[in-house]
């Protein structure tokens, strides 16, 4: 059995995050380091944003900023400026070769590319079974789902924001380069909390993404159709799809975190590090492997690494009144961009804020939803 400092198991954006961390920190230089995947990846299989302030860890791969944002529905729109924050955009096959790149330089790392089947925690070692092989690990970071555990609960509900998104080229200059649309809630909601994403790269190239906040999937056409019927609205209708990709990602306060241990942590979506509320992962992860390779110079204990916050509990009285009415969502991100400082949004969904802005920003919602959903919950 080959033996590691440590495994990680997947080398998506949380993986190599990681390993990225592990790279640029000498203290980690004498660590033997394995990463397992299935595949490795080099293509643009999706892309991701996230907000924040100023410059950042990820610049140099960063494909398009936005100092403005724009939020729109039936009863309230408006173009937003947010700096310091700015609004960007990575391709992920830039992701992914900056950092496969960076691994191939390292000799302590070593890849294989190979299907995880399991892992077992055995006195001070962790037992990491793959399709092919066996290895041992003194700390396994995994950010692989490997059960539908958090389906199969009914304690805390889960949603999913689940999308199509079609990069597209037009003839006609018609995009606004200078303005991510954040939230288009202009879109039929059918019961559904429903919005698009326009992402413009130019004045004819924008990604647009037509997105639920729902519990059930649609079949692939009818995000298609959506798409085709937005861009129609807007008057264009000459255009090439240049790329596709899709989605589906959990929305829940499920604590995937009671699973890890004293030598295992889950990591990334497989870890509970996605923003709950909206689906968000990228960014959160980037400042949770920060935080992790600053546990791992002096704690040993994997399973206290991850701790509950009062986040988590705005986090599930969100998702109850959601997914009790989910035909609400764009009357509930309305109220919030009408009454509040869009920066007070960003920072509180980054988990920044101070509890007297947490209350400012929770009471401006419709009281009487949340506070049946807190009594519910209590009692
Ligand atoms: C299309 C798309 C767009 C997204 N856009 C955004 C965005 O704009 N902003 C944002 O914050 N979040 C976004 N997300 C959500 C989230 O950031 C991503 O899903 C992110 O990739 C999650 O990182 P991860 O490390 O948890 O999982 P992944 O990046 O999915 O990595 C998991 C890795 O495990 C590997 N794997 C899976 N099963 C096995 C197995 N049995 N054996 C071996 N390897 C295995 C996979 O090949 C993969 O490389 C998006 C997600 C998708 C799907």
């Amino acid at each position: 059995m080959q033996k590691y400092n440590y495994i990680i198991t997947g080398m998506g954006a949380s993986g190599l995050m990681l390993v990225n961390r592990l790279i640029s920190d000498s203290f980690f230089d004498q660590k033997k380091i394995l990463l397992i995947d299935k595949e490795i990846k080099n293509q643009n299989d999706r892309t991701w944003c996230f907000w924040e302030k100023d410059n950042g860890e990820w610049d140099q791969i960063v494909t398009r900023k936005w100092d403005h944002i724009y939020f729109g529905s039936e009863g309230y729109s408006k173009k937003i400026e947010i700096t310091p924050y700015r609004y960007k955009m990575i391709r992920s096959s830039d992701f992914y070769n900056l950092i496969i790149q960076k691994i191939k330089e390292n000799p302590n790392i070593t890849v294989v590319t190979e299907r995880l089947n399991s892992l077992k925690e055995i006195d001070n070692f962790v037992e990491v079974k793959t399709d092919q092989n066996t290895y041992v690990g003194e700390k396994v970071f995994n950010s692989i789902v490997l059960n539908d555990a958090y389906k199969n609960q009914t304690q805390f509900p889960v949603l999913n924001q689940h999308f199509v998104g079609w990069f597209v080229k037009t003839k006609q200059d018609v995009f606004d380069p200078k303005t991510a649309t954040f939230m288009d809630f202009t879109v039929t909601q059918k019961g559904n909390t429903r919005f698009m994403y326009v992402l413009p790269t130019s004045k004819k190239e924008a990604l647009l993404e037509y997105t639920l906040f729902s519990e059930k999937l649609l079949p692939e056409h009818e995000y298609e159709e959506e798409i085709k019927n937005y861009l129609a609205n807007k008057g264009i209708t000459e255009y090439d799809i240049i790329e596709k990709e899709k989605g589906c990602i959990p929305m829940t306060v499920y604590s995937f975190d009671k699973s890890n241990s004293k030598n295992i942590l889950h990591i990334g979506t497989a870890g509970g590090w996605t923003k709950p509320s909206t689906g968000y992962t990228f960014y959160i992860s980037s400042k949770k492997v920060k935080q992790l390779t600053r546990f791992l110079k002096t704690k040993n204990d994997l399973s206290q690494f991850q701790k509950r916050t009062r986040f988590w509990f705005y986090d599930l009285l969100f998702l109850d009144v959601l997914y009790k009415e989910n035909g609400i969502g764009s009357q509930l991100f309305s109220i919030l961009f009408k009454k509040n400082d869009a920066r007070k949004i960003l920072k509180f969904l980054d988990e920044e804020t101070s509890f007297v802005e947490e209350i400012k920003i929770t009471t401006s919602l419709p009281k009487q939803r949340f506070l049946k959903a807190l009594w519910r919950r209590v009692f």
